[in-house]
This record gives C-alpha cells, structure tokens and sequence, in this order.
C-alpha cells in the first residue's frame, strides 16, 4: 500500500516548501473526495491516484504535475467538480485534470483502423494544449494495465489493444522507455498469453544462468575501475523487456543463443571521457566480439539515444552486453522528455519549449515535435499517415478546432464555429431542433464561438422546430448553411 511519503521520496526535483504542501494538499484533497470508493481490485480507490502520482515522481515530474495527477479522476468519478479544484489548486492544474477528464471519455469504435486515429488524434489535441496531460494519462494507463486481470475478458483485450497500438507508441515517441517497455510487457501478457508464457519462462531460465557471470563480471569491471581511480555512478545488470525479447526472437528464428543482450550490464558515468576510459578497461579486461562495438554517444540514434554499446566475453566465455553512458544520457534514455525537465533549469521552460510553442504562430516546420509526429508512422505502420499529418496540420492548426459531444464524440469545426455548426455535424434534425447550448457545462448564446476542446451539449425542442433564418448570418460550415436553407425553403 502507498502512502504520500512514498511520492514525496521520489520527488527528483528540489522539494521545497511550496511543492511539498502542493502534493500533501492535492493528496488530501483527493483522498477526502475518493473516500469509500474501491477499485474493481478491492483497494481504496486513492491507491490508484497515488500510484499514478508515484509513476510520474519517479520519471521527474514537477510538483503542478504530481498534483494534477492525484487529481486526475475526481471530477469524472466523484461528486467534487473540476470548478472547485481550480478554486484549491488554480487554473493551471484544473485545465491538466480537464484535459484527462476529457481523454478519459473517448469513445471507441468498432473499426480498429477509426479508433487509433481517434485515440491520436484525441492524444495529439492533448499535446498540443498541454503535453503534462499525455504524460500523466501515461502513468494513469500504467496503473490501470497492471490491475487489468480484475476486470471482465472482453475489457482486458480491448484495453489491452489499446496499450499496445496506442499508449506504448505514445510512451516510446516522448522517449520514456521505461514506460514503454512495462506497457508492452503488460498488454504482451494479455494479448498473447501464451507466447508470454513461453518467453518469461525461457528468460527466466537464462537470466539465471546468466546471472551468475554477470554479477561476477560486474565486480570484476568494478574492481579495475576502482584500481584506475575512475568513479563510477552505477554499474549494475539489466533484463531485456519480454516483449522487445520476443520480437528480436521472432527475427532470428525463436534461436536464444543468437540474441545477446539478454542479459546487459549497465554503467552509469560522471561524464562522457569517463565513458571511453570505461570501454578501454572493459575491452582490457574481456575481449570485445567483433563487430559489435557501437558509439551512439559520437553518433546518436535518430531517437537521440546516446550510449556505447560492445559485447564482450565475458567470464567463462559467456557472451555479456556492456552499456556505458553518462547519468544524463541514461535519464533522458529512460524518462524522455521529462528528463529535460529534471535538466533544464527553469521549471517552466524546458521540455515544455522543446516540444512545442503555445498557440505557435511559427510555420509548423520549424517545431521539433512536427518532426516526432512524422516518426510516428514507423510506430503505427499506417500507410496513408503520412497523409494523416498533412490534413492534421491544415485542419488542425491552421484554423480548425475540434469539439467535443457529452459521450466524447470529436467533431471537428472551422474556427469560430458555433452551437449551431455543432449540431448540423451530428445531425440536420439536431441542428433545426436546437434551443440552446452548453460549452463544457455552462449556457453558452447559440452564435457563441467554440474554443478548441471543450464538450458541447445541444439542448433542443421536443417537436419539429425550423431553423431561424437568423443563423445563417453566424454559421461558419457549409454544412449548416446549406440544411438551414434546405429546410427554411421546405416551409
Ligand atoms: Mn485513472
């Protein structure tokens, strides 16, 4: 069982007085507003809003991110609404805990080809307001994924799926590795429990054995490190993902004795000369395998992964894989982005900049992240996403906005589009009917101009109604203007 101290232990950032009373009240609050609620595991349901604010400690987060992650399912769940989080915790952490309210409610549909494209595009408008929002969704899918066997079947694979084509490709592209791989490795066990089953089994087997010279190697190494007078930060074994071990098996035909970073040693640097001595007295100690030394620190993947990768043999012959890199190579190689919020100085710049400007006015080209979402399509394997992006940049920067219905539909609208607009995309019947509207819960006129993300309700008449000629005068989509006139003509 978690409690606050173990979110406040992780704390990688300097905890101040005012961060630390930012998590202790955002946890009381929460906790105050789940109280007798239980997850479908039996646990008080505030486990869950701790260990979601645990996982984002862990990769770094600041404390406005903590808190909205112990938030993050009180307005959908309870009877508290997100008005009173803003007036406890402002505006900043209340629009994060709407922007995963809101994720929360997307609607699936029944072609797997829609649903991922909703899912990220619902992800993308997410990252575009408020990339905290994605990550904290994150952390909160994490939780979910390893309490996942206390739900029916059906959800299992449903949530599952999702895991593996959506929310590990995310995790993978903002370069949380960690995250990555326990998400795979979780959906992996639903998805295909059988070859699950084979591969935990088989790693299991030749960790062990494997275990035994690698720590034997690992103390070796660290003797002659310590004989060189080198400081070393970590040196330490690592166990390859079962998901990334079962595709690398599929490629060289289920043969084990092919794959050789099964097992890994690990060594963490104060900086990068210290780097290249490390290789030298590994290779003085162990001969290097031909061909498989690799400099990632000189030339990086296209990732920005940096770290020097060499095979060795190591005692007895067995065959070890060493990484050696820096302490900021390695952070940034398992918590991503959010490393460069743990390195940048100033909280609020950072990664927060490194991705994307708010409400850029700068040619879409120039932002870094434009360039990440084009990566995506080797993650997806979508052969017209390349064509996706095209439209999202027109459509979704340039002047489009979406919006969203009550039960999490996206309709998609030109800038400045109104109630009205809204209801002719989901019906022409909807639309003529329409009496009034609500923007994320609040009455709002019906020529009211919709911002980007916000839940639009159309309240309408019981009986056949016509349209108002008025309308026509604010209508931005041709939709609404041509039904509004097709049934003003019909009268
Ligand atoms: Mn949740």
């Amino acid at each position: 069982m978690l409690t606050i101290d173990d979110i406040l232990n992780n704390f990688k950032l300097p905890l101040t007085v005012r961060r630390e009373s930012l998590i202790m009240g955002a946890y009381k609050f929460a906790a105050a507003a789940h109280r007798g609620q239980k997850r479908k595991s039996g646990e008080n349901y505030i486990q869950h809003s701790l260990e979601t604010a645990l996982t984002l400690a862990k990769i770094g987060m600041g404390s406005k991110t903590i808190a909205a992650g112990l938030l993050h399912d009180v307005p959908e769940d309870t009877s508290v609404t997100l008005s009173e989080i803003e007036k406890n915790f402002g505006e900043e952490i209340a629009q994060m805990v709407d922007g995963i309210t809101k994720l929360g409610k997307i609607k699936l549909r029944e072609s797997k080809e829609e649903y991922i494209l909703e899912n990220l595009r619902k992800m993308f408008l997410a990252m575009a307001q408020d990339i905290r929002v994605v990550i904290i969704k994150l952390a909160d899918r994490l939780h979910n994924m390893n309490t996942l066997e206390y739900l029916p079947k059906d959800k299992q694979l449903r949530i599952a799926r999702e895991t593996m084509e959506i929310f590990a490709p995310i995790a993978n592209r903002l370069g949380i590795g960690e995250i990555k791989g326990q998400l795979e490795d979780l959906a992996f066990k639903f998805l295909e429990p059988e070859n699950y089953k084979y591969i935990n089994e088989l790693e299991e087997k030749y960790y062990l054995e494997g275990e035994k010279y690698t720590n034997q190697a690992i103390k070796e190494i660290g003797k002659e490190l310590a004989s060189e007078g080198i400081n070393v930060i970590e040196i330490s074994g690592r166990k390859k993902h079962l998901y990334r071990l079962f595709l690398k098996l599929k490629r060289k035909d289920m043969d084990i004795s092919q794959i050789y970073d099964l097992v890994a040693i690990r060594i963490i640097m104060p900086d990068i000369p210290d780097c290249y001595e490390t290789l030298g007295i590994v290779h003085k100690k162990y001969h290097p395998m031909v061909g498989r030394i690799k400099d990632y620190i000189s030339l990086p993947k296209p990732n920005g992964y940096q770290s020097i990768h060499t095979t060795i043999f190591g005692p007895e012959g067995r065959i070890i894989e060493v990484q050696i890199r820096t302490k900021k190579m390695h952070d940034e190689a398992e918590f991503g982005i959010a490393a460069h919020w743990i390195y940048s100085e100033k909280e609020r710049k950072g990664w927060r900049d490194y991705f994307f400007r708010k409400k850029a006015k700068v040619p879409m080209e120039e932002l870094e992240w434009v360039r990440q979402l084009r990566e995506w399509q080797n993650d997806i394997g979508r052969d017209d996403f390349e064509e996706f992006i095209e439209g999202l940049k027109i459509d979704f920067f340039k002047n489009h906005i979406f919006a969203f219905t009550p039960k999490g539909d996206i309709i998609d609208l030109p800038e400045e589009a109104t109630p009205i607009d809204f209801a002719y995309s989901i019906h022409s019947e909807i639309g003529s009917r329409a009496m009034g509207a609500k923007a994320d819960g609040k009455i709002v006129p019906l020529d009211y101009h919709i911002q980007n993300g916000q839940v639009i309700e159309i309240l309408t008449s019981r009986e056949n109604k016509k349209p108002s000629s008025d309308w026509i005068r604010f209508v931005k989509t041709s939709i609404a203007k041509t039904r509004i006139r097709q049934q003003l003509k019909r009268e």
